[in-house]
């Protein structure tokens, strides 16, 4: 890592954070232009804290197949333009030179090789060194502040610092332990800026507990593959598939992270928001009905429960059966239609009563943050506070759970250092 020889009292690009967004600009910037001087402010002692927790420590560095459609929050137009800039083949071919090369997994999913995030997180730290980036950990920013058009002054825990131009490179609020409190959207705010407000993203729901509320915890433990529905104001806003993991506190897995943030966004906006689940994930209640009345021909003695457990897993089955009173020895033949027609509904529409969320502490992600308009798309400069770039999670965009988010951070380096290392020196 580059260790400062001495304070620096100007340069041409300070950034500050350096998760994946400011590290990823710092290189790029270098690599475009040597002669700019690039220094990067973090307030932890070892940057690159949510790199090393990624993936279950493995880092999901992208996805194979990444648009527009995987994000959301702010102008897809602006997003897509983004992530053209520098698309995933970029990625993969920019790892690839560090020395990370990455493999494909289900889902599309972009792991390193060595399937170790610190490997992705040396390797960022060893090319800053190499092309001559200077990073100053434990060194929090406080504040930005510019007097008329001339330079940046950042007040910083080691001193004062004036730069020609300042990268909000800060993240959002997820997993504040890391470094990620917030503040770089107060410091974008005092710049000018406008912040979409937030809430976590990526995060496990929490149900509510008590009578017929309660299968998260008789069924903790349990994944299985689902189809959620976000229904707001009674009109189902986002269908989403995927495994569900049941929780002693409600509901995980990919699918129930995903979900997460239409919820949040839906109790900020004081709208009415309901999930219901289907057990049968693209099954419509008909083509269940069909299903378990085919089967009631063709196994008639099998009973509701074993018949039930050839479409759910065997803990779901009972569970189901017992909360809709349905007597396990119930042999297919002897299932009435009515009874049927309310298990199909319990299949396809099972309410989860959700009280919340475990918040930023166990988010991956933030949803909201500095509006996509207030930027210029194609160089990612504020449109309020010239000579400011942001980059990353401060931005109003997050993605869906599968390397989509660190794909956001690599895209919005690239379009950022494009522009500064142009910049720098004129
Ligand atoms: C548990 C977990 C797992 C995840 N797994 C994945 C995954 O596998 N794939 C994926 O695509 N995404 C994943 N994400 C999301 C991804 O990590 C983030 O979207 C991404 O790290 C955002 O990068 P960033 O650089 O914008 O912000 P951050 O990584 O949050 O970095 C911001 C940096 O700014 C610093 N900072 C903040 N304020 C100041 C200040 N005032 N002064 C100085 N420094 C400051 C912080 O210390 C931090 O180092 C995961 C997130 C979590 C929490």
């Amino acid at each position: 890592m580059a260790v400062p020889a001495q304070e620096p009292t100007h340069c041409d690009v300070a950034i500050v954070g350096a998760g994946a967004a400011g590290l990823a600009t710092a290189i790029f910037v270098r690599r475009l232009n040597p002669g700019a001087s690039v220094h990067l402010f973090d307030s932890a002692k070892a940057p690159g804290a949510k790199i090393l927790v990624s993936g279950g420590s493995r880092c999901n560095v992208t996805n194979v197949s990444v648009s527009d459609a995987d994000f959301w929050g702010g102008p897809r137009a602006i997003v897509r333009r983004v992530l053209r800039a520098f698309p995933v083949p970029d990625t993969v071919a920019f790892f690839r030179g560090i020395g990370v090369h990455l493999h494909e997994e289900a889902d599309g999913k972009l792991f390193p090789d060595t399937n170790r995030a610190r490997d992705v997180l040396a390797a960022l730290l060893a090319e800053l060194s190499k092309v001559g980036a200077v990073l100053h950990a434990a060194d929090r920013v406080q504040a930005i502040e510019r007097a008329d058009h001339g330079p940046f002054r950042l007040t910083r825990t080691a001193g004062e610092v004036q730069a020609n131009r300042v990268v909000l490179a800060t993240g959002g609020q997820s997993l504040p332990k890391t470094g990620s409190d917030g503040f770089g959207f107060e410091m974008a705010r005092r710049l000018g800026h406008t912040i979409v407000p937030t809430t976590p993203g990526l995060v496990p729901l929490l149900l509510e507990n008590g009578a017929g509320e309660d299968l998260h915890r008789e069924l903790t433990g349990v994944a299985q593959p689902v189809e959620l529905f976000v229904w707001i104001e009674n009109r189902v806003a986002v269908r989403l598939q995927g495994p569900l993991l049941w929780t002693h506190f409600g509901v995980s897995g990919p699918v129930a992270l995903n979900a997460s943030r239409h919820w949040l966004r839906a109790q900020l906006e004081r709208r009415a928001c309901r999930i219901s689940v289907s057990f049968c994930p693209g099954e419509s209640f008909d083509g269940v009905d069909a299903r378990l009345t085919e089967m009631a021909a063709s196994r008639p003695k099998a009973s509701v429960q074993n018949a039930l457990a050839t479409i759910v897993p065997a803990a779901v089955a009972s569970a189901l059966a017992r909360r809709l009173g349905i007597e396990p020895p119930t042999d297919l033949a002897h299932f009435p239609r009515d009874d049927r027609r309310r298990l199909v509904h319990a299949l396809t529409g099972w309410p989860l009563a959700v009280a919340g969320s475990r918040g930023y502490d166990y988010a991956e992600v933030t949803a909201g943050g500095v509006p996509l308009t207030e930027i210029t798309p194609s160089t990612l400069e504020s449109r309020v506070c010239p000579g400011l770039f942001l980059v990353g999670e401060i931005l109003d965009i997050d993605g869906r759970i599968g390397g989509f988010n660190f794909q956001w951070a690599w895209s919005s380096a690239q379009v950022a250092a494009n522009a500064l290392a142009r910049r720098t020196g004129q």
